[in-house]
């Protein structure tokens, strides 16, 4: 049995986390954070009732001998902190939060790379964002001009997305920087153009309904090709969470992108 903390667990991707760590034969729910919360127990929340799992809301007083993987679905301005906390303490995180940066990735990485420990950051743990993105990479070898559009729920707090900064990214290996649209466009209303990423435009929607979604637009002389993947629902995600739990065991290193383990 994995023995697995499930971190931002009244959020919405955290309750979703909980319920699969409950149902998953090979996973045993030891502990619960989140700061803000008030309970000091999961069954003082009715439909856990028959359980027995501690609520913590201080890092310094989580038992971290009892963990083994950190599921991290905070918030951008706590992933950091907690996933030092994970690593420093020979945690494996797996951590789905979006919104770190660049440098604080890196600085994670030397962290488990000193202790150790394996762990994973997946912008997106649903399969279908996962082939997007490697379809996108491969695509932009042949239709280097592209824009990202990535729709979300009006509850986001980061944008963009972690997924279409990845995109993004993972199309940049193959493609050269270069400007697109007409060099001497002029934007009548600010950000009409999106987000800059080494030329690539992203877009982000923010719309109540939505849950996650991506589209790719590739367009060259004569032709088009667009890519969308949907996520309808957050259990979506839950697999990805699952194969990276049972996975990352194995690790010593913090990988980014679940396509790493899969
Ligand atoms: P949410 O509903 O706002 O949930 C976040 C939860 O984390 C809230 O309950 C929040 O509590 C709690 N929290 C805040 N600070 C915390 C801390 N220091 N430690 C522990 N918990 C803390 O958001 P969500 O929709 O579940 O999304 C959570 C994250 O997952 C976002 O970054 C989102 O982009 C990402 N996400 C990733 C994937 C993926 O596949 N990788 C898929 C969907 C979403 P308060 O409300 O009291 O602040």
């Amino acid at each position: 049995m994995v023995k697995i903390l499930v971190a931002g667990f009244k959020g919405r991707m955290g309750h979703t986390t909980v319920e699969m760590v409950l149902d998953h034969p090979d996973f045993e729910l030891v502990g619960v954070y989140d700061p803000r919360s008030t309970e000091k127990n999961l069954n003082e929340i009715s439909e856990f009732s028959k359980l027995n799992v501690p609520a913590y809301h201080q890092l310094s007083n989580i038992d971290t001998q009892k963990v083994e993987v950190w599921i991290d679905f905070t918030s951008p301005k706590a992933v950091f902190e907690n996933v030092k906390f994970a690593l420093e303490h020979h945690i494996s995180p797996v951590v789905g939060t979006t919104g770190l940066k660049d440098e604080q990735v890196a600085q994670l990485q030397q962290i488990a790379k000193k202790n150790q420990v394996g762990g994973l950051i997946a912008p997106n743990f649903g399969i279908s964002a996962v082939l997007l993105m490697q379809f996108a990479k491969q695509a932009a070898k042949y239709l280097p001009d592209v824009e990202i559009i990535e729709m979300h729920h009006d509850n986001k707090l980061d944008a963009p997305s972690g997924t279409a900064l990845n995109t993004a990214k993972m199309i940049a290996e193959v493609r050269s920087e270069h400007y697109q649209g007409n060099p001497n466009e002029t934007e009548l209303l600010p950000g009409a153009r999106g987000a800059n990423y080494q030329g690539m435009r992203i877009h982000s929607v923010r719309l109540p309904g939505y849950v996650a979604h991506e589209q790719v637009l590739f367009g060259g002389p004569g032709e088009a090709l667009t890519i969308r993947q949907d996520s309808f629902d957050r259990s979506s995600f839950m697999s990805g969470v699952a194969v990276a739990v049972s996975k990352i065991s194995k690790q010593h290193e913090l990988l980014v992108g679940l396509e790493n383990l899969l």
